[in-house]
């Protein structure tokens, strides 16, 4: 094999990188030597030459280099084994799985030394998704290390490659969602907190749950105890399960997805949860027409808003008007669960929309805690681009 290429950075732009930042913008970069094939390995250094790490190139991103190791050491199968391996340490050092949970993330791409892919565990299936074309390319060690059960309690049943979409697009490659190994799935029964789930890896959203909530969802149900809860944009009836399971009174589950909320039901039904009532509507259209004060937990997880910069204005006020009416809805002393998934809407951002938002509906609002995603989902420091969930439990009298 010829001797990788490399890209030299410009002076000042090491810094993060350095620092274990796993991204080199197109921006950053001097000079180049050598023609790297897309999703090639490359060498990154600094402008005195000084090494840097090394990672996966692509020219047809913004994110040119995304980092995979800052040793001289080969990229390869083995390399991608003995990651996986360190990613189930940490899960089991989380108590990941465990009888209480059996559905959770095993890689958290960058976060876990794997760039470009994603791992989640569901029971004995596993679900991968690839975000960036070197890993993609590298899409037969990684599967072959997860069937043998790499990182994992034991070898899995089935893994499922789900599409990524936007993703596969920009990076340049195809991506389709569909069982790579073992036997033909459907639904998969899994655990989140002693509640039974039934997720669908084939056909849901994302690898199909939003895993990044658990701990939130733990945390919400604990404070939802003898309430009415209000969970708009509930997906397969995440917080109201939970919150039910842990004691509150009722639940309203709301979604625009008539699957989603089918889902939602049966989970009611598999934990022998009956004070769950689902509405399929949009989420402002609902709220428009919610109680005045009515519920005691007002929780609004909504999808992205703001996907790129020029969408952020228009976001900001969809945020604003979710959450006004959100506290609308709640009552003297309730609380409000706003969550924001939009990378470019930072923590401090949500606040000040949930101040604007508590001032026009003429209430006064105490944040309690400011949460984010749970530790399965563990990124390098300082890697802002990757701390997407935002979510805020606050107090509206
Ligand atoms: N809270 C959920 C995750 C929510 S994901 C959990 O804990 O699992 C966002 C959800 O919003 C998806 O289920 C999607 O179907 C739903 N959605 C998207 N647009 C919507 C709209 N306009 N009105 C209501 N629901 C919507």
């Amino acid at each position: 094999m010829s001797s990788p290429a490399t890209v030299y950075l410009k002076r000042g732009r090491a810094n993060p990188l350095w620092q274990g930042h796993p991204w080199v913008f197109s921006g950053a970069i001097l000079r180049e030597e050598g023609t790297p094939e897309p999703g090639d390995v490359v060498d990154v250094r600094d402008v005195e030459g000084r090494f840097i790490g090394r990672g996966f190139h692509n020219a047809r991103s913004q994110i040119r280099v995304r980092m995979v190791t800052q040793r001289e050491e080969i990229v390869d199968g083995e390399l991608l084994a003995r990651r996986l391996d360190e990613a189930g340490g940490l899960r089991r050092r989380l108590s990941l799985p465990s009888p209480r949970t059996t559905a959770y993330r095993l890689v958290n791409s960058e976060g876990d030394g794997l760039p470009g892919a994603v791992v989640d565990v569901y029971g004995d299936v596993v679900a991968v998704q690839f975000t960036a074309l070197g890993m993609k390319r590298m899409e037969a060690a990684l599967i072959d290390a997860l069937a043998g059960g790499a990182g994992l309690p034991g070898k899995p049943r089935a893994i499922v490659e789900v599409s990524a979409g936007g993703f596969a697009q920009l990076e340049g490659f195809g991506s389709a969602t569909r069982v790579v190994q073992g036997e033909q799935i459907d639904v998969v029964v899994c655990r989140e907190n002693d509640v039974t789930l039934e997720v669908e890896p084939l056909r849901g959203q994302k690898t199909g749950m939003f895993l990044d909530q658990r701990e939130n969802r733990a945390r919400v149900a604990e404070l939802a105890r003898g309430g009415r809860v209000l969970d708009v944009y509930t997906y397969a009836g995440g917080f109201s399960i939970a919150a039910l399971a842990a004691g509150a009174k009722s639940a309203t589950a709301v979604d625009s997805s008539s699957r989603a909320l089918e889902r939602a039901r049966r989970h009611a039904e598999l934990n022998g949860l009956t004070a769950l009532e689902t509405v399929e509507a949009d989420a402002f259209r609902f709220l428009e027409g919610a109680a005045p004060r009515g519920y005691d937990v007002v929780v609004v997880d909504p999808p992205k808003f703001a996907r790129a910069k020029k969408d952020l204005a228009a976001a900001m006020k969809g945020y604003q008007r979710l959450n006004l009416l959100a506290i609308n809805a709640t009552s003297d002393g309730g609380l409000l669960v706003s969550a924001s998934c939009s990378q470019l809407v930072g923590e401090l951002e949500l606040e000040r929309i949930i101040a604007a938002s508590a001032r026009e509906a003429g209430r006064r609002v105490q944040v309690l805690e400011v949460r984010s995603q749970g530790p399965d989902h563990p990124l390098p420091p300082a890697f802002e681009e990757g701390r997407y969930l935002k979510l805020l439990i606050c107090r509206v009298v």
